[in-house]
């Protein structure tokens, strides 16, 4: 491709949309365009990228012996209600956009596809004989996300290679699973990214287990926590840990005491002279089920623990059906606006206990007139403890369970910490890193087969449902993460296996015949030897398209300058700016052996 030909736009400035650096970069470089809240043009060199990473991810699925097709994106509401998905997807802080057709049918644009493949399933699938497997695609997803942000990172209009497997049982499911994480290693080790597979939350998907891969950037939206013996790696969602020692309570005996203005932690345990670890605090929540009622939580934590809410959420989605609910739409802590459509007398925030009586709760048709009551696992063993007095001002000391309070339902809902005890092995603390989470593999077993019904006969002549598993690569995050990864002052420093060109080749004069005549027959070469290239023959500054080639990211410059009268160009790699020259016969081939080198 001539520069001079393309519709390249590059910016010296930083977009005032971008906060982080791959976003400014991309829109700097001319790769992408914002059109709306979260909705991005995939310019000529973007375009080259993602087919370059779909390519790699194609290859790998293939390997695995997965099928690729494509599933309509378009997708009609009874397969969500089937699903029970429809209102948790549409509804709230669902994320599907949803339309009527003129026929007033109600459609949802797909966000995910097991629906659809599902549905399919259950009628193609008859026989174990048709087992194992394994259907993908590449495509446009739709996310309404609430926060769309940091460019192609959060984007409400995506593309995602998502596959699904149908398996015969839990075990050959296993297996699947198994092949999809190598596939998701070689995918992005060819891509050249550094990364961490991490054990993760199934969230709103659902199933048993399910891990992450997280590219490793600072940037990134997720904390991972590991250990340096390679054993565990978990997003901080998920992870479990040991959590530090309790400290001895100076307490002996139960006692009220007054302890005016500690309505903190900090304060209270500096009144008392006590560690946090000695303390119960009780962390109000309020959580609204998709059947409409609001249910009020107390969570028994020990003084020194943070509530890990996605956790929390999970506990509480295994009781919604006490609630006449499948799921929770919400979860937050109440403000005192929130506080005020429920309470029924002013609260003693920062002073309350676990026995926080249910007469704070006004009798209200929508409102569960009992507080659901957690005891995190921090606090199950805790002796002679400090908690509120439910009286602002007073907290009592040398607490004990079964004496003064009752230990209700046991959960683990503790956010664990770096520099934490790692559960398989104390000897090793947690590290933290950040990730951007590129891609997650879900064993997800029957749910959606038996919401559907998609079942099948096995060799016993019973018929049992289909055992699934889905995969998910954010192929446009990808792309994206690896600039995160991989920039410096600048521009883009492509990884040469995605780069949208390997090289550029540079006419520092295009009023210099010789220049041009030697950057044209390189060109040509280059391209003939399957090497992909741009010509910058634009009339501009030497200045400039250098400038322009460092910013654009293309891993390898040959520019034809001075060093032509002694038959040599100069050749520079993008990534440590080392330049060489090398003699003009020699050009492709040195080339070709480094992007070999560079992409196997
Ligand atoms: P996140 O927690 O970041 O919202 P998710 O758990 O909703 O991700 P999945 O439903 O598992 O993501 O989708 C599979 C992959 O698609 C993700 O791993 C991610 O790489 C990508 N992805 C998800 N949402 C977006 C988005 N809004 N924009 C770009 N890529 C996305
Ligand atoms: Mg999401």
């Amino acid at each position: 491709m001539r520069l001079s030909q393309m519709l390249l736009v590059t910016l010296r400035e930083d977009p005032a949309e971008a906060e982080i650096p791959s976003h400014k970069l991309l829109v700097r470089a001319g790769y992408i365009r914002r059109i709306g809240s979260g909705v991005y043009a995939y310019l000529p060199l973007m375009w080259r990228v993602l087919q370059k990473v779909s390519q790699i991810v194609r290859e790998e699925m293939n390997a695995s012996g997965a099928q690729e097709c494509l599933l309509p994106q378009l997708q009609p509401s009874d397969l969500w209600k089937e699903s029970g998905r429809w209102d948790t997807y549409t509804k709230a802080e669902g994320i599907m956009f949803s339309l009527i057709d003129r026929q007033d049918r109600e459609l949802g644009l797909g966000p995910t596809h097991e629906e659809v493949i599902t549905a399919i399933a259950r009628e193609m699938i008859r026989s174990y004989r048709q087992l194992p497997q394994n259907l993908y695609q590449i495509q446009t997803k739709f996310r309404d996300e609430i926060r769309p942000r940091f460019g192609l990172m959060r984007g409400r209009e995506f593309i995602m290679k998502d596959a699904y497997s149908f398996d015969a049982d839990e075990t050959a499911m296993k297996a699947t699973y198994q092949k999809m994480n190598q596939a998701y290693h070689n995918i992005l080790r060819r891509c050249g990214l550094k990364f961490r597979a991490v054990d993760a939350d199934s969230g709103a998907i659902g199933g048993s287990g399910s891990q992450e891969f997280m590219v490793l950037a600072d940037a990134g939206e997720d904390e991972i926590l590991y250990t340096d013996d390679g054993k565990y790696a978990a997003n901080v969602e998920k992870a479990a840990s040991i959590p530090p020692d309790v400290a001895p309570s100076p307490f002996s005996s139960y006692e009220k005491r007054e302890t005016p203005g500690t309505e903190t932690i900090e304060k209270v345990c500096k009144f008392l002279n006590c560690s946090p670890t000695n303390l119960v605090k009780n962390v109000l929540y309020q959580a609204v089920f998709d059947s409409g009622t609001t249910a009020l939580v107390l969570v028994h934590i020990r003084g020194d623990q943070d509530v890990n809410e996605v956790k929390l959420q999970n506990e509480l989605v295994k009781l919604a059906d006490q609630y006449g609910g499948k799921t929770i739409v919400s979860l937050t802590v109440p403000d005192v606006d929130a506080q005020q459509k429920w309470a029924a007398k002013s609260l003693p925030l920062g002073y309350m206990s676990p026995a926080l009586s249910d007469d704070y709760i006004q009798s209200s048709k929508n409102i569960a007139p009992k507080f659901i009551r957690l005891t995190d696992q921090t606090v199950a063993d805790l002796q002679d403890f400090v908690t509120g007095a439910d009286e602002a001002g007073y907290h009592v000391v040398g607490a004990n369970w079964g004496d003064q309070f009752q230990k209700s339902n046991l959960v683990d809902v503790r956010t664990a910490k770096a520099d934490d005890r790692a559960l398989h092995d104390p000897a090793q603390t947690l590290k933290t890193a950040r990730g951007i989470e590129i891609g997650h593999i879900f064993q997800l077993g029957t749910k959606y087969s038996k919401a559907l019904g998609a079942n099948y006969t096995n060799e016993q002549g019973e018929e049992i449902p289909l055992a699934m598993g889905c995969y998910g690569v954010g192929v446009s995050r990808l792309a994206q993460s690896a600039v995160e990864q991989s920039y410096d002052k600048d521009g883009i420093i492509w990884p040469v296996a995605i780069a949208p060109y390997h090289v550029v080749v540079v006419i520092p004069n295009v009023n210099d015949a010789d220049q041009v005549a030697a950057a044209e027959k390189l060109y040509a070469e280059l391209n003939q030897a399957g090497i992909e290239t741009l010509l910058d023959d634009r009339n501009e500054r030497a200045g400039v398209k250098f400038k322009d080639s460092e910013l654009i990211g293309i891993p390898y410059r040959v520019v034809t300058g001075k060093s032509l009268k002694d038959g040599n160009v100069e050749v520079v790699k993008r990534a440590t700016k080392e330049a060489q020259n090398v003699a003009i016969a020699d050009v492709v081939s040195t080339l070709k052996q480094w992007i070999t080198e560079a992409t196997t």
